[in-house]
């Protein structure tokens, strides 16, 4: 048979398709066995539907073999398999997906293939200079084969195959320079692939692995003992856990559990402060398994961190750091979303216009304040050993968060609060306001003991009101773009007027500015350029002088601008 065309352009969008959507070689594996994953849902859907099968469910197997020799890498299904027409429809085109169309024509709940556009096929090209498909349709006798090298179209045959299914043999590509494909042959390696992107595949990827262990010879040593010898065996095994802890239910996996699959999978020491579950139909049905970590990376306030959720596909990878579903203050969350409405094949482009993502993105956002919040009230403790983590991170999100949702962090911030000389939260302090104090005052200052001192704060605290002490840059950026909370609003305490005094007292005070103009005028000439203005200052107590800021930029904020480069 002459060699057909493949009925795109091929050669363009080939080359397109296996140069920009797939940035990873590797994962040509996965995108194979989600293949052999379909052909068998699909067959599995059949036989439940037909009476009197001869095909169980525990007879379905992917088959992942390596020949060394032959430089080639077979994946092998007992699914559905195709017949030589279907082969032309579903190899032929680039863009058609079978899969779409059986979706299509059932419509069931029940059948939750995986694949839903035509391009995961075709990543085999990306390792692979010639890929032979053999194949047989169930309940058909005929078998056929398409060959193909990706450049210059295929060719189907009919051939010999025993069962009903799908091989999909690869011939990996000679190592070009730097590009390495070799690695694709070794055992080990196809076995990491297997485990990082395929490992809940619900159907057993079956690998020749190599086992070690020491196994009697069948003599004896000096002493009289069995000898042992170090021996390697080859064996087949089930390489994939098949079933995904966050499918699990709270009772088959408890929080425990899910800790160390969080320090295993995401590689910290520590358990995380919080295990959360989400499970969620309607719209869009997923499940979801997040982590709040209790101690930041190393790396984790440097341009190295890669925030980011794993997405999955009904148990097939398809992101490993989807960076866009949750909002930048929450980049800390560690964990998984799976969905079978999400596609296989989602780019970052794509993603950022997806309304569906965009409603999981909003729902697990919601969840991971919630579960902050219920921390902070449960457990103040715990709270406070994340906080000193991420403190910062959520205090730079309310900045971030300016014009979006500006609620999203106010409960989750804390500040220091002078009188009780601990971080408290601003409903805490509000709580503890007395009924006549109207506004949330607060200092900068280089540290919490420092602002104690503070002249300003004196007559504040004097009323029993408290004041948060501002010992980060961040935070009078905060409160500019929180500019109140629970209708209370912010108040710098060295801001002029405070306006704390009692009648009496501001009518003692004008009283006084009378009595010492004079000397005003003096001080006034006296420091010429080096101050604004000079005033009687009724506010101090146990202090004679104080120096204080008009409006709204605080000594901190001055000297942050002074300290900035070219000033
Ligand atoms: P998708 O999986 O998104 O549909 P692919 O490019 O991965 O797209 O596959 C194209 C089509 O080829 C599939 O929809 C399916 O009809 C067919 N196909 C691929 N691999 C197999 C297989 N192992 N068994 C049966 N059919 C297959
Ligand atoms: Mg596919």
């Amino acid at each position: 048979m002459a060699k057909r065309q493949f009925k795109t352009e091929s050669k363009r969008i080939l080359d397109m398709m296996v140069n920009s959507i797939y940035t990873h070689k590797e994962i040509f594996l996965r995108e194979l066995i989600s293949n052999a994953s379909d052909a068998i849902d699909k067959l599995n859907y059949k036989v439940l539907t037909e009476s009197d099968s001869k095909v169980g469910k525990d007879d379905f197997r992917i088959d992942v073999k390596i020949d060394r020799d032959a430089k080639t890498v077979t994946v092998s299904d007992n699914g559905i398999g195709m017949t030589a027409d279907e082969m032309e429809k579903n190899l032929g085109y680039i863009a058609h997906s079978g899969t779409l169309e059986f979706k299509k024509e059932i419509d069931d709940k029940e059948n939750e293939s995986i694949g839903q556009f035509g391009v995961g096929f075709y990543s085999a090209f990306m390792v692979a200079d010639d890929v032979k498909v053999v194949s047989k349709a169930y309940g058909s006798e005929e078998a056929n084969i398409w060959e193909s090298d990706g450049v210059d179209g295929y060719t189907i045959k009919e051939c010999q195959k025993d069962g009903f299914g799908t091989d999909i043999i690869l011939h990996i590509k000679d190592d070009q320079g730097s590009e390495e494909y070799s690695e694709f042959l070794e055992t080990e390696r196809l076995r990491e692939l297997v485990e990082k992107y395929s490992d809940y595949i619900r159907w057993p990827i079956h690998m020749t692995v190599d086992e070690s262990e020491w196994k009697e010879t069948g003599e004896k040593d000096e002493k009289g003992e069995p000898k042992k010898d170090y021996v390697t065996t080859k064996v087949d095994k089930v390489v994939n856990s098949m079933v995904p802890i966050w499918k699990k239910s709270k009772k088959e996996a408890d929080d425990d559990k899910c800790k160390e699959f969080y320090k295993d999978k995401f590689h910290d020491y520590e358990d995380p402060v919080s295990v959360i579950r989400v499970s969620a139909e309607g719209a869009v049905t997923y499940k979801a398994l997040l982590f709040i970590p209790s101690k930041a990376p190393y790396d984790f306030y440097t341009r190295d961190f890669q925030p980011g959720l794993q997405l999955y596909s009904n148990g097939v990878l398809i992101m490993d750091k989807c960076a866009d579903l949750l909002p930048y203050c929450f980049r800390f969350v560690r964990g998984v979303v799976d969905s079978p409405d999400f596609s296989l094949n989602i780019s970052r482009e794509v993603l950022q216009h997806d309304s569906q993502l965009k409603a999981v993105g909003t729902n697990l956002t919601k969840q991971v304040k919630k579960e902050l919040e219920k921390l902070m009230k449960d457990d103040a403790e715990k709270y406070a050993g994340f906080y000193e983590s991420f403190g910062r991170q959520l205090k730079y999100g309310v900045v971030d968060q300016y014009g979006k949702d500006a609620d999203l962090l106010k409960d989750l911030i804390m500040f220091h609060s002078v009188k009780q000389d601990k971080q408290i939260s601003l409903a805490q302090y509000v709580k503890d306001m007395p009924e006549d104090q109207k506004k949330i005052y607060y200092v900068t200052a280089e540290t919490a003991a420092h602002a104690k001192d503070l002249p300003q704060v004196e007559p504040v605290l004097a009323k029993g009101y408290d004041v948060l002490a501002f010992t980060d840059d961040i935070d009078t950026f905060v409160t500019n773009v929180l500019r109140e909370y629970d209708k209370k609003e912010f108040c710098n305490a060295t801001t002029e007027d405070l306006g704390l005094e009692t009648e009496e007292e501001k009518k003692e005070a004008e009283k006084k500015d009378e009595e010492y103009k004079e000397l005003i005028a003096f001080a006034k000439e006296s420091l010429g350029e080096e101050v604004a203005d000079v005033k009687i200052s009724h506010k101090l107590k146990n202090h004679a002088v104080l120096l204080t800021t008009q409006g709204n930029i605080t000594f901190e904020v001055e000297r942050y601008f002074k300290e900035m480069p070219g000033q």
